[in-house]
């Protein structure tokens, strides 16, 4: 089958003001097409009309849906109609119109966390709907399973070459550094850099600090979405990852390392451990001609730089 080509087509990124969608905004500049975007206080996403009108009166040839409300493992655990509902209806919305309005190529954005907590690992994109999930992020992870089944229900019903990639846990510029709702990497990068301008002797990791986490750069999961677009078209959803992971102790002295901070790593065992291990196989992708090009240290390096630069520094 012929790549899909994207010069001279409008491109709707949704979500371009998050991490993800940034990084595709980034990515797509060398692409040769319009990108089209749409910031929360014009357009906004949970409102079925609101959109429809968007994509009738902008027509995007193409759509990376990469809006979604987003949180660590404790803002899904505390807001968790927020999680379900916010991203039910902007996957809704997004794809039915993209339906309506002849949208020729999209690509919707999920998560790791849709697969079971106790999937082998690494985890294959068939481990889906085999088992329970981790329930500190299930309204997340039901939310993004029912987007991969719209893409699916829009590709068998209508003929719509509706694609999704879940992508493992991403880092880098523009990540949220609010350490009640980050990531673990953000959350480190921040607490390891404050720690060490204020000279504390410590910093705390919640948990045990035992389970395991794949991690990829930003940049290379916006590089892996817009190589999907060219080439993929089917049903299944593809993993987007490194297939390697590191337990959270591990992660924590890598990140202490490039900070700089040379105090101790104590252990917070009242917060969650989440999931244990959370590996999923690229092989499928791999298979598709794609692969990261940032390494974990130099990628670290990277998020901590722009960390840095964003001023996002003191308490
Ligand atoms: P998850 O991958 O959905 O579990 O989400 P997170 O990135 O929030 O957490 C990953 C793991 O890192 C969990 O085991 C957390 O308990 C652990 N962790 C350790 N320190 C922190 C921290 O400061 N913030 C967050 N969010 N997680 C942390």
């Amino acid at each position: 089958m012929a790549a899909y080509t994207f010069s001279d087509k409008r491109i709707f990124v949704a979500g371009h003001r998050g991490m993800v969608g940034s990084a595709i905004v980034r990515r797509m500049a060398s692409e040769g097409c319009e990108i089209l975007t749409a910031g929360r206080d014009q357009l906004d996403l949970k409102n079925q009309a609101a959109v429809a009108t968007w994509m009738e009166k902008n027509r995007p040839h193409c759509v990376f849906l990469a809006a979604a409300k987003v949180g660590g493992i404790l803002a899904n655990d505390s807001y968790p109609a927020d999680f379900l509902y916010d991203n039910l209806m902007i996957e809704a919305n997004i794809i039915e119109a993209a339906h309506r309005f002849d949208v020729e190529k999209l690509l919707f954005l999920g998560s790791s966390c849709i697969y079971p907590k106790f999937a082998a690992q690494p985890i294959h994109e068939d481990a889906l709907l085999t088992g329970p999930l981790e329930p500190t992020n299930e309204w997340y992870a039901i939310a993004k399973i029912a987007g991969i089944k719209l893409a699916q229900a829009y590709r068998k019903q209508h003929g719509r070459d509706f694609i999704s990639a879940m992508p493992t846990n991403l880092y880098g510029p523009g990540d949220n550094f609010d350490l009640n709702s980050s990531h673990v990497m953000p959350a480190l990068i921040r607490k390891a850099h404050e720690a060490k301008m204020h000279g504390d002797l410590q910093i705390t990791v919640w948990g045990t600090g035992t389970p395991r986490r794949e991690f990829l750069h930003v940049d290379d999961c916006a590089d892996a979405c817009v190589h999907l677009m060219k080439v993929y078209s089917d049903d299944r959803h593809v993993n987007v990852g490194s297939g390697e992971d590191l337990t959270i102790l591990e992660l924590a002295h890598l990140v202490c390392a490039i900070v700089n901070f040379e105090g101790e790593i104590v252990h917070d065992f009242s917060k969650p451990d989440g999931t244990p291990r959370k590996l999923m196989s690229a092989d499928l992708i791999k298979s598709l001609g794609w692969k990261p090009r940032i390494g974990l240290r130099e990628g670290i390096e990277n998020a901590y730089a722009s960390f840095l630069h964003s001023g996002g520094l003191t308490r």
